[in-house]
Formats: C-alpha cells, structure tokens, sequence
C-alpha cells in the first residue's frame, strides 16, 4: 500500500491520493481530494451547510441520522464539536432564551446601579 498523503477532513484517517491517476479511475469523486469515503463526505456536506447557515440545526440533525456516526470520538475536532452541537437537543434553545432574559435583567440592574450611583454623587454635591 502506497504512503498516506492525505487526511480525511471528517474522521481524519490518512489515505492516499494520487489525483494525477486517481482522477481516471472509473470510481473517481471529486470528493476525494476531502474525504475519504462517501460517509464522510455526506457528514462534511451536512455540517458545511450547517455553518453556512444554509440549513436549520433540526435539519442538520435529522440529515446527519442518515449517515454513520459510530466513529465520532475519533473525528476531527471541529467536525466533532459541530456535530455534538447540531446533536445537542433543544435544551439549547431554551438556554439561549434563559441567557437573553437574563442579559435584559443584569442590563436593568445595571442600569438602575447607575442611576443609584448618580443619585449618591448628586446628594453627595448638593
Ligand atoms: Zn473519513
């Protein structure tokens, strides 16, 4: 078996490529510069569009049920972290929402802090 030269941008085994020879092969995908199987291109696909904010996360989600995940601990770490996120259920959702109120409550304060503070300066002076 020839050296590996390249790495698969998903699960990141190392394989090898030669697109001079490869290219004419009956079998020849473009994707193969990338990935190195088609699960792995399917993944990649799924979780470009996901960052391109091309597809919703329950998209992604649902498309990424058809693919085969079993090697995900040993995928690249950026392609793992988004994948972990695009799986994480709507608990997210409901964090994001519980972040916004809470900004809105610690602007408030904050704001009622400073108002506070003026008044302190304002007694203070007169
Ligand atoms: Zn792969």
């Amino acid at each position: 078996m020839k050296k590996s030269n390249v790495t698969c941008s998903v699960c990141g085994k190392e394989y090898y490529l030669c697109i001079a020879c490869d290219r004419h092969k009956v079998d020849w995908k473009p994707w193969k510069v990338i990935v190195d199987n088609e699960n792995c291109y399917n993944i990649y696909n799924i979780v470009s569009k996901y960052i391109a904010n091309n597809i919703y996360k329950e998209e992604a989600r649902e498309l990424l049920k058809t693919t085969d995940l079993s090697g995900l601990n040993n995928f690249k770490n950026l392609m793992k972290n988004k994948i972990e996120e695009i799986l994480r259920e709507d608990e997210n959702v409901t964090f994001v929402e519980e972040t916004v109120i809470e900004n809105t409550i610690v602007d408030t304060v904050e704001s009622a802090e400073e108002k506070n503070v003026k008044k302190h300066y304002k007694k203070k002076d007169y």
